[in-house]
């Protein structure tokens, strides 16, 4: 039987692509911007398209024909059209749990990086600017003992929790949907979105990107803030609506800002956020760790393998692409039937 053929986009190494290979005919392009055309041929030939930062269109759907599936190299998948994938029968899956810890360690970073003022007073230092012992004017804040309130309270958002306990802060939470076992094992208390966002010393935002959270976070609600307090942004850029971000930053209603990601990226070397001493700004870094992108692009190759296999991939995001379910796989025969 002719193999399946593959179409894999950035982010996957040598042995990922040697294990896509030992089932499926595999192409791959590090760069595909250079290669549009090549990519596109590709496609209208595959069975399936792995990578990051995957560019997923009607058009380009209507020209790849046999697509069964398409695995992200990414948790969250905002930038793909789920329903059209799903509408076509197109399985989707992403790759979660392998970088929660990964993606907290960078929220926490943030946290900790902004309160101490951790970039500006390094760069002072390397600068040449350290000529007398720093006085009040370089203080920063206590993040331990001190309020978080984390916006989602997901994988990511747990495992900031967790940290969180750890430095002896107080955890509060606003999530869709209750989480009671949390506030009994750890303590974590339930806020409505706007008395978290007055309660806490720290706004930390781990939800995805939906049309319900999009530009969650501007002006008015940086004006609900403490004017002590920091927002943590490790979702996705658009969770905050960036202008009104600028203008509360500009007028101190908050003491400043950690970010990870913008709601264009890379960002403007324009952006007046560049030129805020009190903001901290990450290049969208939150699981690039050696150890964990590589978790990732396997994660993803053992999604797509599955899928392509007729078996249900273990991070498959939209079950109803398959009304009818999945072959179950065959069972052994209990012993004494042998
Ligand atoms: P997750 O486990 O699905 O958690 C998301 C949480 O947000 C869920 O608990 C969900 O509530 C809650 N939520 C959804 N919509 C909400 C709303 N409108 N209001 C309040 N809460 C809402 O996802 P995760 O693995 O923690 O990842 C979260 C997001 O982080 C991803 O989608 C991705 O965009 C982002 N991320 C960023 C980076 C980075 O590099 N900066 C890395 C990884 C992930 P329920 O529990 O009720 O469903």
């Amino acid at each position: 039987m002719e193999r399946k053929r593959i179409v894999a986009l950035r982010r996957l190494k040598a042995p990922q692509l040697e294990r896509l290979r030992e089932s499926f005919e595999v192409e791959y392009f590090e760069e595909p911007e250079q290669h549009a055309e090549a990519v596109a041929a590709a496609l209208r030939q595959a069975h399936g398209l792995i990578g990051g930062k995957l560019v997923v269109t009607p058009a380009i759907l209507d020209e790849a024909p046999l697509l069964e599936a398409v695995a992200t190299i990414s948790v969250g998948y905002d930038n793909l059209p789920v329903a059209e994938l799903t509408r076509r029968g197109i399985l989707l899956t992403n790759t979660p749990d392998v970088l929660t810890e990964t993606t907290a360690d960078t929220g926490f970073m943030l946290i900790m990086a902004s309160a101490r003022r951790l970039v500006e007073l390094a760069n002072m230092v390397r600068e040449g600017r350290w000529t007398q012992h720093v006085g009040e004017p370089h203080f920063g804040s206590n993040v331990h003992g001190k309020t978080l309130g984390l916006v989602g309270l997901g994988r990511i958002g747990r495992a900031i929790a967790r940290r969180a306990l750890g430095f002896n802060m107080r955890v509060l939470y606003s999530n869709a949907s209750p989480k009671p076992e949390l506030e009994a094992e750890w303590g974590l208390e339930r806020r409505s979105f706007e008395q978290l966002l007055a309660e806490s010393d720290f706004v930390c935002l781990t939800v995805p990107l939906t049309e319900e959270t999009e530009h969650l976070v501007g002006y008015e609600q940086c004006r609900a803030m403490k004017r002590s307090a920091f927002l943590v942004n490790i979702a996705r850029g658009k969770v905050v609506d960036e202008a009104g971000l600028i203008r509360a930053l500009e007028e101190g209603l908050i003491a400043g800002a950690g970010l990870d990601v913008f709601e264009q990226e890379p960002v403007s070397p324009d952006s007046p956020l560049l030129r805020m001493d009190n903001v901290v700004t990450l290049p969208h870094i939150g699981s690039a760790t050696h150890e964990t992108r590589e978790a990732m692009a396997s994660c993803a190759v053992e999604n797509i393998r599955q899928a392509l296999q007729g078996e249900r991939p273990r991070d498959l995001v939209n079950p109803q692409a398959r009304p009818n379910g999945f072959p179950q796989p065959e069972q052994e025969p209990p012993v004494d039937a042998k």
